[in-house]
């Protein structure tokens, strides 16, 4: 069966973390989805990106000043 709802249209988000400089702004704006821990790593929380942050999770993508994120569909 095929799905009809939105909710496999998951996303995943690639991290370069080379290009990362934990300045947090991904995590300031979808903290469901970003953290950055007190040693300045950032961390995925969620492994799949349900499609309700998914919108918000390509504008922090967009946001990165360092272009370290990308987004896997
Ligand atoms: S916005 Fe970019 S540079 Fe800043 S913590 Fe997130 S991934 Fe790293």
């Amino acid at each position: 069966m095929e799905a009809s709802g939105d909710w496999r249209r998951s996303v995943k988000v690639i991290v370069d973390y080379d290009a990362c400089e934990a300045n947090a702004i991904c995590a300031g704006l979808v903290p469901e989805v970003f953290e950055v821990d007190d040693e300045d790593n950032l961390h995925i929380k969620l492994d799949v990106i349900p499609a309700s942050l998914a919108d918000s999770v390509r504008h922090a993508v967009r946001s990165c000043p360092k272009a370290a994120l990308s987004i896997e569909e």
